[in-house]
């Protein structure tokens, strides 16, 4: 059986978006700032689909600028602001558990002098306080960037809230909307907000798009420079069958998300339920309450969450052991210590991010491999033997 539990990571394109971008690939391959009948064909496809995600978003057409994805978005929001204001000193405020994409982008900007950073804390559930959002915030702030849900552990912010504050102070609010996109209803007014990314990847559709919303009136510097495309802010040939499958992606996503929420809400508690009775020393990282619908992230003490990633491996089943892109490294999940969790149980993290397509089957098999995984690596831990003598163990 093969098992795929890494939709954090990355979605399966939907057959329905791979159907619509085909024939921008080759029968219409205008470039769409072309002024003749082949440019303007492709033209219309992405005017189209800029249209049809300004709506699906609450925002106007003209407010969409396509980038080549989520990270392209990050830098060019947090690069954009501080480079285009006018403050002597230029504070930027986040979260201490945002992802590499928002984090190397700060620390870029403090080590080439541009910033200063604050990174907020988090609660043990993986929530910023808006009142440490407030009182961060001074004369020198230029941007607040706080992600809508946490890619690891699933923690969904209260971005609203927090908008209201950042707003109402006349600074410029960001959320990295990239891992809610596929869950969580995003409408850029009910969340607040003057930038918002998106990666279309993370919703079953094509890698290397994504896009950033900016609100009308807001001013960023450019990241790209070159040609005159997306109304000269991002240089680059349009991208047209990836802008029309993302835009088809977002459709489905919206289209199916009430269904595909519950059915994966139901998987993810099914899951967790029996992870926590049936497995001892399991650990659910993150609050149930704020918790993205396909997100389940278990520690397991006294076993490498690596060793536990590849038994499973081997058994056809596909999960991440802390972020995808910090995998490799030995370092422990900088979201799992920021949460207060120890370095241990940080290393020994499994992330399993469910899909519209898991089945209750696949779930059913993947605790039933994992219990023996455990049971096994644990058989030979030395650390988990003294601790079932010493009779501790249940
Ligand atoms: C995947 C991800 C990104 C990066 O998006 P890409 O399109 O892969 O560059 C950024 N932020 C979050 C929260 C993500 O999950």
């Amino acid at each position: 059986m093969k098992v795929y539990l890494d939709n954090s990571a990355t979605t399966a394109v939907e057959k329905e978006v791979l159907e619509a971008m085909l024939p921008y690939f080759s029968d219409i391959y205008g470039n769409p700032s072309s002024l003749h009948s082949f440019g303007r064909q492709a033209l219309k496809a992405v005017d189209e689909s800029r249209q049809k995600i300004a709506a699906l978003l609450g925002a106007k057409p003209n407010e969409i600028y396509f980038t080549s994805g989520g990270t392209e978005s990050d830098n060019w929001a947090i690069k954009g602001a501080v480079r285009a204001s006018k403050n002597k000193r230029r504070q930027v405020i986040t979260s201490a558990i945002e992802h590499p994409a928002l984090l190397e982008t700060c620390e870029a900007l403090e080590k080439s002098g541009e910033a200063e950073v604050t990174y907020l804390k988090v609660n043990k559930e993986g929530l910023v306080d808006p009142a440490d959002v407030k009182k961060a915030l001074n004369d020198d702030t230029v941007i607040v960037s706080i992600m809508t849900a946490n890619n690891e552990m699933g923690a969904i912010q209260p971005i609203s809230e927090i908008g209201e504050i950042v707003r109402g102070e006349g600074v410029l609010f960001h959320t990295d909307a990239v891992q809610a996109a596929d869950t969580l209803d995003l409408n850029v007014n009910a969340l607040n907000v003057d930038l918002l990314s998106l990666s279309a990847h993370k919703f079953h559709g094509p890698k290397g798009i994504g896009l950033l919303y900016m609100r009308s009136g807001v001013r960023l510097d450019r990241l790209i420079n070159g040609g005159h495309q997306e109304r000269r802010q991002r240089a680059g040939t349009t991208n047209t069958p990836l802008i029309v499958g993302m835009a088809k992606a977002l459709e489905i996503s919206v289209r199916d998300r009430e269904r595909n929420v519950k059915h994966m809400t139901e998987l993810r508690d099914y899951f967790i339920g029996r992870a926590l009775n049936e497995i001892p020393y399991c650990y659910l990282n993150g609050g149930t309450e704020r918790r993205l619908a396909n997100n389940i992230n278990l520690s397991f003490g006294f076993i490498e969450g690596e060793a536990i990633l590849m038994s499973l491996d081997l058994k056809g089943i596909a999960v991440s052991s802390g972020s995808a892109c910090s995998s490799g490294s030995l370092e422990p999940s900088h979201v799992l210590l920021a949460l207060g969790v120890k370095e241990e149980l940080a290393h020994s993290s499994i992330r399993f991010s469910l899909g519209r397509d898991t089945t209750k089957e696949e779930i059913e098999y993947t605790i039933n491999t994992l219990k023996e995984i455990v049971d096994r690596l644990r058989g030979m831990s030395p650390l988990f033997n003294i601790e079932k003598r010493t009779g501790s163990y249940v």
